[in-house]
């Protein structure tokens, strides 16, 4: 009996991805099918899995979402045959997209003023920001800055995507892709991207832990930017892929709580 195994990876996100990264495969055995699939990835991911299917019996119900922990390999489920003289058929396809679905973020922390103590520096846009944080990603926070800012970790975490090597930046959104950046992904599973990092101006590694108060980079203009300054977003996965950002809380000299656009921060 002639059987079809159909893949199709569709990628959600805008960040670069290795097509290989997450593989889908599946193992024929007397009794059935197992599925099995790896991730590769320094971070989670949420793999959403769909099969068609004749005279076989599903060990679980489709499509199948399911959450990939970095570095793993595990299997999926089962397909029994039910008629193996009537043959079988089977056809799948799956997406997957970065972050685990199910974190919960800890409202509770107070994250870190990312840049030097006693430096002060003003945040242009806060929560729902209109110039450029409409859409996606409204809980993202532009504090302006000389380029070559040092850049300290706001909270403790691991190091799971990052790029250094670009040049260029202006104030249109066509710069967008030249970003150079480091996301730090923190224990409760969500992620902080700090954006527009000067050209060379990461200084931390793939898979590198780093903790509160680490410095990791220095401040640039590189992507959609009108001039130097720090993008940072806390966020996690949605649904159906891409991000859901976070409105969190620093610490400041005033105490604990959300920034507000327009004030000048002192680095504490
Ligand atoms: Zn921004």
């Amino acid at each position: 009996m002639k059987t079809i195994l159909f893949l199709l990876i569709l990628l959600t996100s805008g960040l670069t991805q290795d097509n290989s990264s997450v593989n889908v495969y599946r193992i024929e055995t007397e009794t059935g099918i197992e599925i099995y699939a790896n991730n590769s990835n320094l971070y989670p991911v949420t793999l959403e899995y769909m099969v068609e299917y004749e005279n076989l019996k599903p060990s679980k119900g489709l499509p199948l979402v399911q959450v990939l922990q970095p570095n793993t390999e595990q299997k999926l489920m089962d397909f029994e045959y039910s008629n193996l003289s009537a043959g079988w058929d089977y056809s799948s396809r799956y997406r997957y997209y970065m972050g685990d679905i199910n974190v919960r973020h800890n409202d509770s922390f107070a994250y870190r003023l990312p840049f030097p103590i006693g430096e002060e520096y003003l945040l242009t846009q806060g929560f729902n920001g209109a110039f450029s944080h409409q859409g996606e990603l409204p809980h993202a926070l532009d504090f302006a800055m000389p380029e070559g800012t040092p850049i300290y970790a706001a909270r403790h975490g691991k190091v799971v995507m990052m790029e250094g090597g670009n040049t260029k930046g202006g104030p249109t959104a066509e710069f967008m892709e030249y970003a150079n950046f480091i996301t730090i992904m923190h224990d409760d599973g969500t992620f902080a991207d700090y954006s527009h990092l000067k050209h060379r101006g990461v200084n931390v590694q793939p898979g590198q832990r780093v903790r509160m108060g680490q410095l990791i980079g220095y401040s640039g203009a590189t992507g959609f930017a009108t001039g130097p300054h720090l993008h940072f977003v806390v966020k996690k996965a949605k649904h159906g892929g891409g991000f859901i950002s976070i409105p969190v809380q620093f610490a400041t000299r005033k105490g604990i709580g959300e920034l507000q656009a327009g004030e000048s921060y002192i680095g504490y």
